[in-house]
């Protein structure tokens, strides 16, 4: 009741103290209010008294207050107006009338902003004198508001109560990403089931750009850290046993600004994973290796997963989204491990998104349909088509313990293709668009088409 909202941020020019807070202070707001009017009425009365109609009241910060009077009707001012200031075309007189009430007028504003600096220090000191019961106010009416909010977005998004399991296990049944779900019409997001507990420790999700991998992983590290603050969850049903710390390894960070390759710092939070992670962990592992060759990637990927899945005799829960198909072949040797793939609906070259996720792997990245969505032009699309093609022809898709090296092998043969300098001139000229083309641009072009013969 005290303090005005929106008040000036310096607490020495007044305006700070609400009004109907203090009696002494209500009647200098109120006189520096009404003087205004004063002064109206002070002009009023002296135009009367000496005849004169443009006769006014002014100020100004060096000379105060004073009475204008221009220079033709000066003779007409009385004997106690005091000449003050004279100007090319007008005097500026004083009366005693007008010097008192600027005495006061000025003397309200000073002690307004004493009278409330002080009334502001006497208000900080009674609250620094409650500040305990203030504090604990705070504190409950802070947790009041989280407790609130998440039974409002509970409410208003259908979410349900967990239940906190003393079991090596989390289990969810139609979960749903809290925040992807809000940005898509609703009923459009596609909820999933997810199981991790001592049998299947490690989901290994395969699936092509844009199925959903990102969100299902995130989705179940956000469940669970929901579930473990004490908030109801977007699942139909959820059982959580609690976990000790979430690791994620997700890419996005733009770190290069701190001069560290994306690759240094992926592996640089694998290390931190391997290290600190336990059973009662959950990692989310959003692909490992890609900022390296294949195979070296695909070997640390590899290598990671077998990590993670023994550590502790027991293995960490992780979910581990990859591109690496291979990897689904440790579902063989590890029993733990279990393959998982986003479903995609194929027609003839088209390719819809289901977001499901269900048993086993894929292989297939459908990389090609994904940048004929993105909009890469379609004779890039039937370039690589053809070329894809071709090394599957040549090569095939070879599995890691047969070594890899064929399908290098394979892609060597093809490659030189992509260079083949009938087909880089060939584009070249579909690139050009003759319609708007100027003569000095065609004459680049033709320069441009004889380098490339030059150099080919
Ligand atoms: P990925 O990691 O496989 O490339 P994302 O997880 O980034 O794919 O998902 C791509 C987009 O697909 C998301 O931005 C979202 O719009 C949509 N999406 C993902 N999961 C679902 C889902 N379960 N239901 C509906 N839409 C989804």
């Amino acid at each position: 009741s005290a303090v005005r909202e929106g008040c000036p941020v310096s607490v020495r020019e007044g305006g700070v103290i609400k009004e109907g807070f203090n009696a002494e202070l209500d009647e200098l707001v109120s006189l520096q209010h009404s003087s205004r009017k004063i002064l109206a009425e002070l002009e009023a009365r002296e135009r009367e008294a000496t005849g004169i109609p443009t006769l006014k009241v002014g100020y100004n910060r060096v000379f105060g207050y004073y009475i204008e009077v221009s220079k033709v009707q000066s003779s007409k001012v009385p004997e106690h107006y005091i000449r003050k200031q004279t100007l090319a075309n007008a005097e500026r007189y004083l009366t005693q009338e007008l010097k008192e009430l600027e005495e006061k007028i000025l003397k309200a504003q000073e002690r307004r902003v004493e009278l409330e600096y002080e009334i502001f220090q006497e208000v900080r000191s009674r609250v620094l004198s409650e500040k305990e019961r203030i504090q604990r106010t705070a504190d409950a009416l802070a947790e009041l508001d989280v407790l609130a909010s998440l039974a409002q977005v509970a409410c208003d998004n259908d979410y349900v109560r967990p239940r906190i399991v003393d079991e090596d296990r989390i289990s969810i049944v139609q979960g749903r990403h809290p925040v992807v779900e809000q940005q898509l019409p609703k009923g459009a997001f596609v909820p999933n089931d997810v199981l991790l507990d001592k049998d299947r420790r490690m989901i290994l999700i395969t699936g092509p750009n844009m199925a959903g991998k990102s969100t299902i992983l995130r989705q179940v590290a956000l469940i669970t850290l929901m579930a473990q603050m004490g908030s109801f969850v977007p699942a139909e049903s959820a059982e959580i046993g609690v976990v000790d710390r979430i690791f994620t390894r997700v890419g996005a960070t733009d770190y290069l600004v701190r001069g560290q390759s994306t690759f240094m710092v992926e592996m640089s939070e694998t290390a931190n994973i391997l290290r600190n992670s336990t059973t009662r962990s959950l990692v989310i592992l959003d692909e490992i290796g890609r900022g390296t060759s294949t195979y070296d990637g695909l070997a640390i990927a590899w290598a990671v997963a077998e990590a993670l899945v023994r550590k502790g005799g027991r293995g960490v829960k992780t979910l581990f989204a990859t591109h690496y198909h291979e990897l689904t072949e440790l579902e063989k040797d590890i029993p733990q491990v279990v393959n998982m793939h986003i479903a995609v609906r194929e027609e003839d070259e088209d390719v819809t998104f289901l977001h499901q996720l269900v048993p086993g792997a894929t292989n297939k990245s459908y990389g090609i349909q994904v940048a004929a969505l993105a909009g890469v032009p379609l004779e890039v699309i039937h370039r690589a088509r053809e070329l894809l093609g071709e090394i599957e022809a040549r090569g095939g898709e070879v599995a890691l313990h047969e070594g890899g090296r064929r399908r290098e092998e394979a892609v060597q043969q093809v490659l030189p293709l992509v260079v083949d300098s009938g087909m880089e001139l060939r584009c070249y000229l579909e690139s050009v668009e003759i319609d708007s083309t100027t003569p000095l641009e065609a004459l680049n072009h033709l320069a441009k088409l004889k380098s490339m013969i030059q150099n080919s």
